[in-house]
């Protein structure tokens, strides 16, 4: 099946007790059993939910894997595969990364003993660099927010192999419609799938999918004994959105192609951070490993606009952090979703007042084009 037809065919997408084409929710905590040793496959919800079962096959099948777990955040999700290193281990993660998955491993697991050291993991030599007789994990994010930089998904999954540890990678910026890192070899695929998974911005939740047994018998005993699952509810509100994921995906991709377009020739704009823009570096690693450029980018505005005034001055983007929604959102990364790192680690990533991050949702284009161009003009006169 293609990617469409399996988003709402997917095992499990037809109730097999009654044929209800929607998923039931199994909105229970206990299961009656038959006897002390017999029950009918769930005991407890925090174990196993009939609802969670079907959407943890659900992300195992669009991602190409064999399993999948379904978690309350995408941080818990990031936070259980975490969990697989034991105090002493090193890991190596994509410089800049999530504001969140930073925040974790600087002030929870590196207190458990965890090491980490940050790569410019877009130059493979890097991380070369950054591995130790210790090290067993990468971690890595591509494209990588804000700036979008792109790492090689096929030469990070070797080089860790090598080495003997296993590689990680947060696919939320691309879903897994237009990105499958398992099929390069990457071990374990997290998602927030709070952004382009859920879609319409009304859920928190977190997605694992991998292949190896081993690895997902010790995520299924982390899951069930630390406790951070999806409710049964959330669940199934989930793959409500995920149904529609490749046609949001397809509509939203469209109009970032054009606003990333349009925001080049613009005089107020230094820079468009966009893997569909030829002269994006990484541009034709990308174009290997994704079906598309996505509806994330980032530009840096000239001096005569300031960031800060210009995420203040849309009405039709909505100023917030996240992404993945429906609705267009506008963020100042430096000020909103990067504080957890320092001023100095900030300006060092180049990650900025004057850098501006676009989640591009599926409102008309023109009116997301005109609402960006009102702004920059009342920012160029605001400066004046
Ligand atoms: C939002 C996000 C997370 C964290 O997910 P939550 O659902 O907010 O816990 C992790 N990684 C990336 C890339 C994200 O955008």
């Amino acid at each position: 099946m293609r990617k469409n037809t399996l988003l709402i065919h997917h095992k499990g997408a037809f109730c097999p007790h009654t044929g209800a084409v929607s998923t039931p929710v199994y909105q229970v905590s206990t299961f009656r059993q038959d006897a002390v040793d017999r029950n009918r496959g769930y005991d407890y919800s925090r174990s196993g939910n009939p609802t969670r079962d079907v959407l943890e096959g659900f992300i195992a099948q669009v991602e190409n894997g064999r399993f999948g777990f379904a978690f309350s955040s995408g941080m818990a999700a990031v936070s259980t595969c975490l969990m697989l290193l034991r105090p002493g281990d090193h890991l190596v993660a994509t410089e800049g990364l999530y504001g969140g998955t930073y925040r974790v491993l600087e002030k929870v697991f590196r207190e458990h003993g965890l090491s980490c050291t940050y790569a410019d993991t877009t130059d493979i030599g890097a991380l070369e660099d950054a591995l130790k007789p210790e090290t067993r994990a990468v971690y890595i994010e591509t494209p990588c927010n804000p700036r979008m930089g792109i790492t090689d998904i096929a030469a990070v999954a070797d080089l860790a192999h090598e080495h003997g540890a296993f590689a990680v990678l947060d696919n939320t910026f691309m879903s897994p419609y237009l990105q499958n890192p398992l099929d390069f070899g990457i071990d374990i695929v997290v998602h927030s799938a709070t952004k382009f998974l859920g879609g319409h911005s009304d859920l928190i939740a977190g997605l694992i999918a991998l292949n190896d047994a081993g690895m997902a018998g010790r995520i299924k005993e982390l899951q069930n004994a630390l406790g951070a699952i999806l409710s049964p509810y959330e669940s199934w509100l989930l793959m409500r959105g995920m149904k529609t994921l490749g046609v949001r995906m397809e509509k939203g991709q469209k109009t970032a192609v054009r606003i990333a377009e349009w925001l080049c020739g613009r005089k107020e704009v230094e820079r468009v951070m966009y893997p569909g823009l030829d002269e994006h570096p990484g541009a034709d690693i990308h174009r290997r490993q994704a079906g598309g450029p996505g509806a994330m980018l980032s530009f840096r505005l000239r001096d005569c606009c300031s960031g800060k005034d210009f995420v203040e001055n849309v009405s039709v983007w909505t100023l917030a952090v996240s992404l993945g929604g429906i609705e267009s959102i506008i963020t100042l990364p430096a000020a909103m979703t990067h504080l957890p790192y320092s001023s100095a680690e900030r300006n060092r990533l180049g990650i900025d007042g004057q850098l501006v991050r676009l989640a591009v949702g599926i409102e008309d284009e023109e009116d997301l084009m005109d609402d960006l161009g009102g702004a920059f003009a009342r920012c160029r006169k605001n400066m004046e």
